[in-house]
């Protein structure tokens, strides 16, 4: 049995001239995670929500609330007037008679990349952020199978789902990663198992992950086109094709009656920040090492490196990339990803990239 969620009871924002402090009652401590961005702050926490919602007070517009990346945990988006430092978060123990607490102080101001831009997670009642600012020696690799759960993805008519083969390719990669000793690696999902898509980045920044590589296969009807392609965010689309596929992938919300026009929202504001230019620099050079790195028998598309509005490249400060393994529609694509040989091959590639990637990252971009 687990125990039972922690529960908000209260909710304040309150103004005191050089900050803007926000206070949540608890019914007992719970973990929370700090997500700031450039549009003002988001706290994830493992809680449930009995309390209404504070109106906007100091650099605080507005106050969101949305589910969290895990059942039980829910999400309080921030939206301030002017881009926000967090000053402190943490939770207070009960004293005086009071419930524990949760009080996240912000001013306005932009702290470094390192502070104001990577996620902090904070455990309950220990420094806040301590674990995550030791930055750990070997970088973080965030891997993403595509689909999952009630979402299959693309059906191959061998009757291969997309959904299995991004999950067995993501653990050939991860076992292959680990086994370097030179990087540690995390999956955004290691069953089959429904992720919503905007949730994909958002695990991406709390690990405080160096590269995100979402995988996926295609499918198109009627066509015999095969091989592999790797995307970057972009909110032109490279070419037609690119953005009829970034439309597809992005339509799995839709699958379970999410809200896709928040995720479109998000990628036009996460384009307009200037911080993401060196994010979106380091994400092409790695989708050029990929395809550099590749395994001479694995087939690619005629101008394999695309661009488009993808909803999981959008973490704005984790160099991300989606690879496209191959066509579902294409019968021998299609038997080369059921193969444990084939995923072999690519998992090699792809390590040989990652490999180039971070030794040849004089200045990492992540201090
Ligand atoms: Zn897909």
């Amino acid at each position: 049995m687990l125990p039972a969620p922690a529960r908000i009871g209260a909710a304040r924002l309150g103004d005191h001239g050089d900050k803007t402090r926000f206070v949540l009652e608890l019914t007992r401590d719970t973990p929370f995670a700090i997500l700031p961005d450039s549009q003002g702050v988001t706290v994830e926490m493992e809680a449930a929500l009995d309390a209404p919602l504070p109106a906007a007070k100091g650099l605080v517009r507005a106050i969101a609330v949305r589910p969290g990346a895990s059942p039980g945990q829910l999400r309080l988006i921030l939206s301030t007037s002017a881009p926000v430092r967090v000053l402190l978060a943490e939770v207070i123990p009960p004293r005086d008679g009071m419930p524990p607490r949760f009080v996240m102080d912000l001013a306005a101001g932009v702290a470094g990349k390192g502070s104001a831009m990577t996620p902090v997670s904070a455990g309950t009642l220990k420094p806040p952020m301590s674990k995550e600012k030791a930055k750990p020696s070997l970088p973080l690799v965030v891997i993403d199978p595509g689909h999952g759960g009630q979402d299959p993805g693309a059906i191959a008519l061998n009757g291969l789902r997309e959904k299995d083969i991004t999950l067995a390719m993501a653990k050939e990669l991860r076992r292959q990663l680990l086994a370097t000793g030179r990087y540690r690696v995390a999956l955004t999902r290691d069953k089959d198992q429904f992720i919503p898509l905007r949730d994909r980045p958002a695990i991406a920044r709390t690990k405080g992950a160096d590269l995100f590589i979402s995988l996926h296969a295609d499918s198109i009807t009627g066509k015999q086109v095969r091989g592999l392609s790797i995307y970057t965010l972009s909110e032109k689309a490279s070419d037609r094709e690119a953005e009829m596929l970034a439309q597809r992938e992005n339509q799995s919300d839709a699958i379970v009656g999410m809200d896709l026009s928040v995720q479109s929202a998000d990628i036009a504001t996460i384009l307009i920040g200037m911080s993401q230019r060196d994010t979106m620099n380091q994400s092409r050079r790695f989708a050029s090492l990929v395809l550099r790195n590749l395994d001479p028998s694995i087939a690619v598309l005629p101008s394999p490196l695309r661009s488009a509005g993808f909803a999981v490249l959008t973490a704005p400060d984790v160099p991300a990339v989606l690879v496209e393994m191959g066509y579902l529609s294409h019968s021998q694509d299609a038997k080369l990803l059921g193969s444990d040989a084939h995923r072999r091959r690519m998992a090699g590639s792809l390590l040989r990239a990652v490999d180039g990637y971070f030794t040849g990252n004089a200045v990492p971009l992540r201090p």
